[in-house]
């Protein structure tokens, strides 16, 4: 539709490249929209983070935005940040923990007593494991001094871990950013809160086993019979020489393959072995590993065991793995070769489909709402541009496409269209495989950015639609008349009082929603609990 058209269908028009409201900014890419406010930007910032940038912003950019964000909610209300911080790690809602972990970071670094209060006493909330602490020690060290109450925290950390975790977390985690277990023991030097306690943090300490049998000193030095047994048999795994060995101990104690050394990672009973207790991330990351091995092939029994575990939904949401990994790991399987490296594998199918199957599961039970749905992809260049929160072969396009599949396949009545500056027909059902779709959503040819194409699209046409659901970064420019004007129009002409969705695929602070209409949403592209919440806005 050219401009002129449009302005005889429309009373109120301005061009996206003119303000039309005094609310409305200037985007990054020259057009004009509404913004978020700073709570809904942290929570943008904590679900997508800002790992290679976009289109519009460098990664530091980005960063620096952000964190200028993190700063203004944790000066207005740093307990109420600290707890948004911690709920949306603690409930696995964002792809990565990275952004969370960071946030948590300032807020123990912030002025006021009150909220590194808070954010030290959420520290096992949001670290969970040796690899999110360690790489919180990376982040705080950076922005603040190793007083009391940090080293305290710390030590608490370690002391709250009954020994079975405890065991674990120093096997399995050995170093990140810089710092190990050795380096924060040695700096928290907690009290140990149990003789077990105190005899594993010696052998991490001195560096093994040997230093138990040490006279004691000063009558503080543990013995060795309060030395959990895994951590002997753990030396035992770190320098045999025989096979038979490995396995044994792997079925022993359950020892998971980072624990592994490097020298038996191309034998396929070890695979065989690790498969049995695998973890669920590690089952999901070692997939192309163990089908290049030879463990993981059509019809054998490992893949049968393989796809029980992948399609188990308890067990998914239990071990939080998030639906965006899925889908990079489904990418990057059925494309037979890493994006780094020399791997290189046959794809197994029933593998694939497993993977389909766990990327919906992950999400988890969503109602129907019944309603006509219009699901909008942006399909412009700048949603081509990087990956989402850093996940391999993942850009904006390729996600929004999935994340829409995700409300196509509950909503009977749901219609895809995709948009540049002009409306693109896309070839894309509910039926459809999400291979299928990536790639019919990678050959769309790329265009300008004008968000009001789904309304104009719907009012020509005369398509009944309860919700418009637009995927996008929000960088609109090139349109004659304003998303929140068309949408306004659509409901006039059509006499339905239609709502719009707004998923934003990127952490900056614009949206096409109009925040003065309570008929309109913004939620977080690949938030784990967005298709809920758009479920129940759609509903009322
Ligand atoms: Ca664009």
């Amino acid at each position: 539709m050219s401009m002129r058209y449009i302005q005889h269908l429309i009373d109120r028009v301005t061009p996206q490249s003119e303000k039309a409201r005094k609310d409305q900014k200037r985007n990054l890419a020259g057009g004009y929209c509404f913004v978020i406010d700073k709570w809904a930007q942290l929570e943008r910032f904590l679900i997508l983070g800002s790992e290679g940038g976009s289109y519009y912003a460098t990664e530091r950019a980005m960063t620096r935005d952000n964190a200028k964000c993190v700063q203004a909610c944790l000066d207005e209300d740093g307990v109420r940040a600290v707890a948004i911080i911690a709920d949306i790690s603690d409930k696995g809602r964002a792809p990565k923990n990275g952004p969370a972990i960071f946030a948590l970071a300032m807020a123990a670094s912030h002025p006021r007593d009150d909220v590194r209060r808070a954010a030290l006493a959420a520290l096992p909330k949001v670290c969970r494991i040796g690899t999110h602490l360690f790489h919180f020690a990376g982040n705080v060290t950076e922005m603040r001094r190793w007083g009391r109450g940090l080293r305290r925290a710390v030590g608490d950390w370690y002391n709250q871990l009954p020994p079975q975790r405890l065991v674990l977390q120093v096997t399995k985690y050995a170093q990140r950013d810089g710092w190990s277990h050795r380096d924060l023991l040695r700096l928290a030097h907690p009290k140990a809160a149990s003789a077990t306690h105190n005899a594993v943090y010696r052998w991490v300490v001195a560096g093994g086993s040997e230093a138990l049998d040490a006279p004691a000193k000063r009558g503080t030095t543990p013995s060795r019979e309060h030395l959990p047994e895994m951590l002997t048999a753990f030396e035992a795994l770190r320098t045999t020489t025989h096979k038979r060995d490995v396995i044994e101990l792997i079925r022993t104690h359950g020892f998971t393959h980072e624990m592994i050394p490097t020298q038996w990672k191309n034998e396929v009973e070890v695979w065989e072995a690790l498969l049995d207790k695998m973890p669920m991330t590690a089952l999901i990351r070692n997939l192309a590993k163990m089908t290049e091995v030879g463990l993981l092939k059509p019809l054998g029994d490992s893949t049968r065991k393989a796809v029980a575990l992948l399609t188990d939904q308890r067990r998914l949401r239990k071990a939080r793995v998030h639906p965006l990994a899925v889908l990079s790991a489904l990418k990057v399987y059925e494309q037979g070769h890493g994006f780094r490296g020399s791997l290189s594998w046959k794809p197994v199918r029933e593998i694939v489909d497993a993977l389909e199957d766990a990327f919906y599961a992950s999400f988890g039970a969503i109602e129907p709402t019944g309603k006509r749905h219009l699901l909008a992809l942006d399909v412009s260049g700048s949603m081509t541009w990087g990956a989402l929160s850093g996940m391999p072969g993942i850009t904006p396009r390729v996600g929004s496409a999935a994340m829409a599949m995700v409300t196509a396949r509950t909503e009977k009545h749901s219609h895809f269209v995709g948009f540049s500056h002009e409306l693109v027909p896309l070839d894309i059902s509910a039926k459809q495989s999400l291979e299928q779709v990536m790639d019919t959503i990678g050959r769309v040819p790329m265009g300008g950015t004008d968000c009001a194409q789904p309304m104009l699209y719907a009012k020509q046409h005369r398509i009944p639609v309860d919700t418009f659901v637009v995927y996008t970064d929000n960088e609109t420019w090139a349109g004659g008349v304003h998303p929140f004007q068309a949408l306004q129009d659509y409901r006039q002409a059509s006499g339905l009082g239609a709502k719009l969705i707004v998923v934003g695929m990127t952490a900056t602070k614009f949206s096409i929603a109009d925040p003065t209409d309570p008929g309109m949403l913004d939620v977080v592209g690949f938030d784990l609990s967005a298709p809920a919440v758009m479920a129940d806005f759609a509903r009322n």
